[in-house]
């Protein structure tokens, strides 16, 4: 089980601040802007962006959907899209998930470590 699905199923806590049918998204734990949510599929069948978009496109509009609505609700409605794919780009959970920064960003808050 990835860290995210024990987030989803509650064995772990975290601020979530949105939860539909398909989708959770909570604060980073380590937050690289003033907002840094992370918004994941509940299914951890998708390691990567690569691989949600070929395998449930539908899925992944759902998620900039959401990523909109998040930087709405919570900064001024503009915000940066990460997706880590790779080790060698940064990516430590391979369960697909989305960095939406938002608010005083600078050029260092690209998600990566
Ligand atoms: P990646 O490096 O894979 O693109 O992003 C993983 C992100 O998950 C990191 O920004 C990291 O801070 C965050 N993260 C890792 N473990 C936890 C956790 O237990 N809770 C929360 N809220 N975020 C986590």
């Amino acid at each position: 089980m990835s860290i995210f699905s024990a987030i989803i199923a509650r064995e772990i806590p975290a601020d979530i601040v949105f939860e539909s049918e398909r989708i959770i998204a909570f604060r980073d734990i380590a937050p690289r802007a003033p907002m840094h949510l992370l918004v994941v599929p509940k299914t951890e069948d998708y390691a990567n962006v690569v691989e949600l978009s070929a395998g449930d496109p539908e899925l992944l509009a759902e998620m900039v959907a959401v990523a909109q609505d998040l930087a709405s609700e919570h900064a001024d409605g503009e915000f940066r899209l990460v997706f880590n794919t790779g080790a060698n780009a940064g990516q430590s959970v391979f369960h697909v998930h989305a960095h939406v920064l938002a608010g005083g960003l600078t050029e260092g808050s690209l998600g990566g470590e």
